[in-house]
């Protein structure tokens, strides 16, 4: 059962930023320490859709202690990179 359901939004950069959320969440649950890498199998109970990238780029879900990644995050307008 999910734990809780992050609403689904439209940039880039917002799901980047639910993906880190949803990482965090993750390790706090499973006790994982920073350096593990979820799985989207792992991810999926954190969301009701699937994260997906408006323009088209693939996640990278990344460790825990890392920001989770766009694979257009070198896109000139900064859309794809998460925003602190
Ligand atoms: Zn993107």
């Amino acid at each position: 059962m999910p734990v809780r359901r992050i609403k689904p939004m439209t940039a880039c950069f917002q799901w980047l930023d639910q993906i880190a959320g949803a990482k965090d969440q993750w390790a706090v649950e499973h006790n994982k320490s920073t350096n593990d890498i979820p799985t989207w199998e792992d991810m999926k109970q954190y969301f009701r859709d699937t994260p997906t990238c408006p323009a088209g780029g693939t996640y990278s879900i990344n460790a825990v202690n890392e920001a989770p990644t766009c694979s257009l995050q070198n896109a000139t307008n900064g859309a794809h990179i998460l925003r602190h």
